[in-house]
């Protein structure tokens, strides 16, 4: 679970969240996802391993070089 930086509620992030979050991230060059928190509404920076974690893709490296 992770939680916010500010307030320590748990920040809601679901596996489809996660996903779509790292396609972003991807798409743009991004080494962090703006998460707002749902108590205290700041942004929650979120770094790339936090979220793979929950949106698991088979194989993780860190390369970001995609194979196939
Ligand atoms: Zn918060």
């Amino acid at each position: 679970m992770i939680r916010c930086a500010y307030c320590g509620a748990p920040l809601p992030i679901s596996r489809k969240l996660a996903a779509q979050a790292l396609q972003v991230m991807d798409e743009e060059g991004l080494q962090h996802f703006d998460l707002p928190c749902p108590r205290c509404r700041k942004i929650n920076k979120l770094p790339r391993q936090a979220l793979l974690r929950y949106a698991p893709r088979g194989q993780q490296s860190d390369t970001t070089k995609p194979q196939t």
